[in-house]
């Protein structure tokens, strides 16, 4: 037999798992309802995503070497002074780099169908086919003609708003409201945030995430997020950030406005029966810095990795507990990630005095390299015994100075 596989959503975890299918010989399905998406996103991607992805250098419109925080009273810390010369974080266009990922992966043999999903029949046994019902919009008509497609694998790679996840009952997850509005900028403003992105913390951008200027390829991403999800607050706290950054906004021209729910946490469910879920239909979110392209890809692939591995290639139909084994590496590889991002959200995004006590720790060059080692090359390096005393010290001397730990 050939195992057939349908991933819908081609954003960074749909086509990721898509290519490695694919390239392992496997009947590959790839849905996007919209081939030229542009995912309301900041863009930022780590070094990492880069060389292990294999990202052409004109997929990444701007490489940031220089990073601001900015704290609630405006004190404005550096940290990108460990940065060594060929380091930097990746600024792309979402639709320039999902774009080019679906692409590959289609080139692979996957077999691209621009086709919204709109639902999923499960099977009445443990080998029986899943149908696919969707509205094929190869004619090029919005609404799109009704089709469906049998499959023995299902990944729903479909974003925050899955519907795969919701067809597999596989619960529900907290979210945020993220905000962002493109701003064109005359060019001597631009010039400043050539290779420089800025993060503001303070209760007036946001009680419990961050706010921030990003350079894109030719204007900056401003915006914030909240948990506390409520239209008028957000629009408060987008025109909280706009006022913190005026002076290097001077002068912008609004091109685009968007919005979109980023996960909290993942999904109580993530595999039920032969439907994964991956990236945002997943959860696969970091709290503290909101980062979740890479992760996004990279649970594309693990997922896809497993499906290969425990199929022989494609000659036998995985079991959910085959599936399962996906959730057991990805937990083991990033669990820790994303409690120790959780608990420094909780601690640093609590108050505006924890938000200054953070700004102020930031300034230390042994938690720069820590951070931007953990963010550019995402592996938990455990610093020296020595320099990890160092910085609990200082963390504690912050909080306690801005006397942030006050109930
Ligand atoms: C404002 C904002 C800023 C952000 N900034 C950053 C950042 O700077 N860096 C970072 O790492 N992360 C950032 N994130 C998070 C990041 O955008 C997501 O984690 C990432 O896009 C998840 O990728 P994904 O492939 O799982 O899902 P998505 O990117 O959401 O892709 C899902 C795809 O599925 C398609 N689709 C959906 N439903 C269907 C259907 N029924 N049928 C067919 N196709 C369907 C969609 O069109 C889309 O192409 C940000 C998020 C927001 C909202």
């Amino acid at each position: 037999m050939t195992l057939r596989v349908a991933v819908v959503g081609s954003g960074p975890a749909g086509s990721s798992a898509a290519e490695t299918l694919a390239k392992a010989g496997i009947e590959t399905y790839l849905f996007e309802r919209k081939l030229d998406n542009a995912k309301p996103c900041g863009g930022a991607i780590p070094l990492c995503m880069v060389g292990e992805f294999d990202i052409p250098p004109e997929i990444i419109d701007r490489r940031v070497r220089k990073m601001k925080m900015i704290s609630p009273s405006n004190i404005e810390v550096n940290i990108g002074q460990t940065l060594k010369e060929d380091e930097y974080i990746g600024m792309c266009r979402r639709e320039v780099l999902d774009g080019f990922l679906r692409d590959r992966a289609a080139k692979l043999g996957a077999k691209l169908i621009n086709g919204t999903v709109h639902a999923l029949d499960l099977p009445s046994n443990n080998t029986g086919a899943y149908t696919i019902h969707y509205a094929d919009h190869s004619d090029g008509s919005v609404e799109g003609v009704a089709r469906t497609l049998q499959v023995d694998l299902v990944i729903g790679a479909d974003g925050a708003n899955s519907r795969v996840a919701k067809a597999i009952d596989a619960g529900d997850y907290n979210y945020a409201i993220a905000f962002q509005e493109r701003i064109r900028l005359p060019d001597d403003k631009m010039a400043y945030y050539e290779e420089l992105a800025e993060m503001y913390v303070g209760d007036d951008v946001s009680t419990d995430f961050y706010a921030w200027v990003f350079p894109k390829y030719d204007h900056v991403a401003v915006g914030t997020g909240t948990m506390k999800v409520n239209k008028a607050d957000i629009k408060k706290l987008q025109a909280g950030i706009r006022a913190r950054a005026a002076h290097r906004l001077e002068g912008g021209k609004i091109i685009k406005v968007e919005a979109h729910p980023i996960p909290e946490h993942p999904r109580p469910r993530r595999v039920v029966g032969r439907v994964a879920l991956v990236g945002d239909a997943a959860g696969y979110v970091t709290k503290s810095s909101g980062e979740g392209i890479y992760f996004a890809a990279k649970s594309g692939r693990m997922c896809a990795e497993t499906i290969v591995e425990l199929s022989q290639n494609g000659q036998r139909i995985p079991s959910e507990d085959d599936l399962k084994v996906y959730l057991k590496r990805w937990d083991k590889k990033y669990g820790m990630t994303y409690k120790v991002l959780d608990l420094l959200q909780t601690v640093f995004y609590r108050s505006d005095a924890t938000r200054e006590a953070f700004v102020e720790m930031c300034a230390d060059i042994d938690v720069q390299r820590l951070t931007f080692d953990s963010y550019l090359y995402k592996t938990v390096v455990p610093a020296n015994p020595l320099v990890q005393l160092k910085i609990t010290a200082k963390t504690i001397g912050s909080l306690l100075r801005g006397n942030a730990l006050a109930p």
